[in-house]
């Protein structure tokens, strides 16, 4: 690690490779967590209902299996599953089929590449850099997999909170206690907006997952950052959201995920929080 530290010309090309490939992974993640999660749910409520058992395939996992084209199933060789540059080469159609390949799988590659440089651009090689690329990670495949199916899995929004607060056990970015009560603030504050919005209009305007998404992101930015990140969140789903919406040209009523909202306001707060709340202090005269 520290041998990175002063040869960060070797460093960052080998963090953006794991990027490129942890990306891969991700796309595996956002593509399938969802299909066995609904799997998982229909068992169960067969059983609960105690409906006759029905033999339904699990669909497939999400370490062992290869992967297949989406479209004919022709099974992915090696070659074919290099990060960016398999799509690419077969500009983005299936060997054997040509359906297209969707752009998701270049772009997650390359985002989580750039965002994993970032991070050790930000907190070095060692330990801070490295759960920064656990952090990012996790809000990479939630917001895929907000965006795809507006769900946000316990599966990965507890796990996530979970580490923020291991993480600060030992002091990596903060003292435990900022980290236990950014997590509790965060799940209270978004649980009482949806809840004074069910009161007002009999309406669930947001999902549960959203409050454990910002719980989690409490416990890796600390209480300070609860109120940046629903500021940032609000502004950047109401800029993206109405371009969405006037690209689009879908009513109101369309259900937009607040996911990734928040995980780009989180991201931002957990890399600049401190400079973010500093400028705007001093811009507003208060230090
Ligand atoms: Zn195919």
């Amino acid at each position: 690690m520290a041998y990175l530290d002063t040869n960060p010309a070797l460093g960052y090309p080998l963090v953006a490779g794991m990027g490129l490939l942890v990306g891969s992974f991700l796309n595996v993640v956002i593509l399938r967590l969802p299909r066995r999660l609904e799997w998982e749910w229909k068992r169960d409520a067969r059983e609960v209902l105690e409906e006759t058992e029905l033999y339904e395939p699990p669909p497939p996992g999400i370490v062992v299996e290869r992967s297949h084209c989406p479209h004919c199933g022709h099974q992915l060789s090696w070659y074919e599953n290099i990060p960016v540059l398999s799509w690419l080469a077969l500009r983005g159609k299936c060997r054997s089929c040509k359906a297209p390949i969707s752009p998701q799988y270049p772009l997650v590659e390359l985002l989580t590449a750039a965002l994993f440089v970032a991070c050790v651009w930000n907190f070095g090689f060692g330990w801070q850099g490295f759960g920064a690329m656990v952090f990012t990670g996790f809000l990479i495949a939630l917001s895929g997999i907000d965006l795809r199916t507006q769900l946000l899995p316990d599966q990965l929004t507890l796990p996530l909170m979970w580490l923020g607060l291991i993480a600060a056990s030992d002091n990596l970015y903060m003292p435990v206690k900022p980290a236990l009560l950014g997590a509790m603030v965060g799940y209270v504050s978004l649980w009482s907006v949806w809840w004074v919005f069910k009161q007002l209009t009999g309406k669930e305007g947001m999902g549960h997952g959203d409050f454990k998404l910002l719980a989690a992101l409490g416990a890796w930015c600390g209480l300070a950052g609860i109120l940046p990140i629903i500021l940032l969140s609000a502004l950047s789903g109401a800029i993206i959201g109405s371009i969405w919406l006037a690209m689009k040209g879908r009513d109101r009523a369309t259900p937009i995920p607040f996911g990734p909202y928040l995980a780009i306001a989180g991201w931002i707060v957990f890399m600049w929080g401190d400079e973010l709340i500093g400028a705007y202090m001093s811009y507003a005269g208060l230090a």
